[in-house]
């Protein structure tokens, strides 16, 4: 298994690690050691840059603790749970849901609690772990609770489950910010909180994550993008609602295409995706294990009027959502309008009305996971080796810079190329330790796109060699022109 080998990788050199090791850990948490940890900032940072820069959003950076009243208005408060149900034996939680599902077959989606009880009785389930008799089911919410402040005066607060409410909470300020134009585009890159019942799946479903959430504030009479060119032409597998529904396979097709049958409902929803699929190949995960998903009628928030998902297909985990885009209509902004009698309406060419929100809702842990499993590369022969074929922005280092030896004055020359090549902002590493072959397979293995060595001939005509991680290809390069070959 893929998984395996990437986990090995990870834990000897340091992408991610599971939290709270040393004293037995806590399921649902990972730590992003010194690689992962610059990893995870370049995924971002290329986020940043197809959001911020080409496309013009804002970004803002809210508390993650809040309080109650926001998750009031969102519905989180009412409705933001499970159905669990725990062994009254071994005291092992469950997600009722899923327990039947797995038991009997059949589909759990809509399910409430009555008829998971039911189900759960008439299928004679037990524990799975002990083989205990089940409680009876019960309502779960996912916020972490506390409390803000001390005694009387302390008021209900929530670790924050998404990012995206603290950022409808801002649109009145951001709309004026951005002197009053829509589409207007916020990003907001930051923790989310879950508590989840029973997180099994590793880095993939987490209690503690990070989101980059991009909330589209449209009018609701244009729901059009005036850049859908750039990306009609995008061949992309589409599985829509009504496919699934007659258990029919994916189709390959151009976002033109989905637009103009009308299995996207608007053009705004189709740029996004499109955008989105483009994201996701600059990250290094692959188009072709991509493929976008309608939610079905029944699956869709009832506030929503069309919902799609970007799923990875993982070798050993299967369909993984990576992206949710979704027309969310004005009930954002209308429920926090009722709630706080904020009026959230603006005023445009004499119409006065609530702006629709499109969501594209990112995590950052999953695409994390897709990038390793998708550029993990075994190569097998004479030179056989594996290696992460990250492209270049996402490497957590640019250049490795090696010394050949470390005597006759090449050390020390080593050690200026380096100093130099970090003064310039590039993140290098340095490795002066066992023959040159075995530096190069530890470059590899974490997937550094270039070798830079410093020999005998560095001291005479200042040129150095440039080893090229995915061809092995190495050239002689001038060290005057060296940052400019990196880049
Ligand atoms: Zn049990």
């Amino acid at each position: 298994m893929v998984r395996e080998k990437i986990m090995d990788i990870s834990l000897r050199r340091g992408f991610v690690w599971p939290s709270f090791e040393i004293y037995g850990g806590v399921r649902g948490f990972y730590d992003y050691g010194p690689l992962g940890a610059l990893l995870k900032k370049n995924i971002e940072e290329v986020i940043r840059r197809h959001y911020i820069i080409e496309e013009g959003c804002f970004e803002v950076s809210s508390p993650t603790l809040t309080p109650e009243d926001p998750w009031v208005a969102s519905g989180h408060v009412k409705s933001f749970s499970d159905v669990i149900v725990e062994c009254e034996k071994c005291g092992e939680p469950y997600r009722a849901d899923h327990l039947v599902a797995e038991h009997t077959g059949i589909q759990t989606d809509g399910m409430n609690i009555s008829d998971l009880k039911e189900k759960i009785r008439d299928a004679g389930i037990v524990c799975p772990k002990c083989h205990g008799p089940l409680g009876d089911p019960y309502d779960y919410n996912l916020m972490f609770k506390t409390y803000i402040g001390p005694g009387k005066r302390k008021i209900t607060a929530y670790l924050r489950p998404e990012t995206a409410q603290t950022t409808y909470l801002l649109f009145k300020r951001l709309y004026a910010a951005g002197r009053e134009r829509l589409p207007l585009g916020v990003l907001q890159i930051g923790h989310s909180f879950r508590n989840e019942i029973s997180p099994r799946q590793g880095m993939l479903r987490l209690r503690e994550f990070t989101q980059a959430e991009v909330q589209f504030f449209v009018d609701p009479n244009n729901k059009n993008s005036d850049r859908f060119d750039e990306v009609a032409d995008l061949q992309i597998r589409v599985w829509s609602g009504e496919m699934q529904a007659r258990s029919s396979e994916p189709k390959e097709m151009s976002l033109r295409e989905a637009v103009e049958s009308g299995i996207t409902k608007t053009q705004f929803i189709a740029y996004s995706l499109g955008r989105a699929w483009s994201l996701f190949e600059r990250m290094g995960i692959k188009g072709s294990r991509l493929q976008m998903r309608q939610h079905k009628d029944d699956e869709r928030a009832f506030y929503s009027s069309d919902t799609w998902d970007i799923e990875y297909i993982s070798q050993d985990f299967g369909r993984i959502e990576l992206v949710g885009v979704s027309d969310r209509t004005d009930y954002d902004l209308r429920s926090h309008m009722e709630l706080s009698k904020v009026d959230m309406r603006v005023n445009k060419e004499g119409r006065k009305f609530i702006p629709h929100v499109v969501e594209v809702a990112y995590g950052i842990d999953r695409p994390f996971y897709c990038t390793l499993e998708s550029s993990y590369v075994e190569q097998t022969g004479e030179k056989s080796r594996t290696y992460f074929k990250f492209p270049r922005d996402v490497a957590p280092y640019r250049a490795a810079v090696f010394p050949l030896v470390n005597k006759d004055g090449i050390y020390e020359k080593a050690r200026t190329v380096y100093e130099t090549l970090k003064n310039l902002g590039f993140y290098v590493q340095w490795d002066s330790s066992g023959s040159i072959g075995r530096r190069y397979a530890r470059a590899d293995e974490v997937g550094i796109p270039f070798c830079v060595t410093i020999d005998y001939d560095t001291l005479r005509d200042s040129t150095v060699t440039v080893r090229d991680r995915d061809t092995m290809k190495q050239e002689r390069v001038h060290i005057k022109q060296l940052a400019s070959r990196l880049s």
